[in-house]
């Protein structure tokens, strides 16, 4: 997948504390200190969406993100899913929003602390 914003070291930090650091992919808490590295990662593809905007940023373990760049052909799929969710067609199970005591807060496209 293509870069085309390189981030500055505080910007990463400051988009690494807004995720919570949950790695969007996999849904699990990113480790630093126990060597798990990550990266910055386009939610939709930029080659798909286009976007190249602080909205559609978020961490990702570098191994999960070589995973779903492995399997890009599935990106127009999910970009497909969140368009029907923009518009109210489908609403997401809450099994598969639930993740690690981090809930996913479709009005917001990030995961939240869930304090239910
Ligand atoms: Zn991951």
């Amino acid at each position: 997948m293509t870069k085309r914003k390189a981030l500055s070291r505080n910007q990463r930090a400051r988009l690494f504390l807004e995720h919570g650091g949950v790695c969007h992919i996999c849904g699990t808490l990113i480790k630093p200190q126990r060597g798990e590295k990550w990266e910055v990662e386009h939610v939709e593809a930029l080659e798909i969406s286009g976007r190249d905007d602080w909205e559609n940023l978020r961490p990702a373990h570098v191994k999960c993100h070589k995973t779903k760049t492995a399997e890009d052909v599935n990106v127009i799929a999910k970009c497909n899913r969140r368009r029907a969710k923009h518009l109210g067609i489908h609403k997401p199970k809450s099994a598969l929003s639930r993740r690690d005591g981090y809930k996913f807060n479709w009005a917001k496209g990030r995961y939240e602390k869930d304090t239910a």
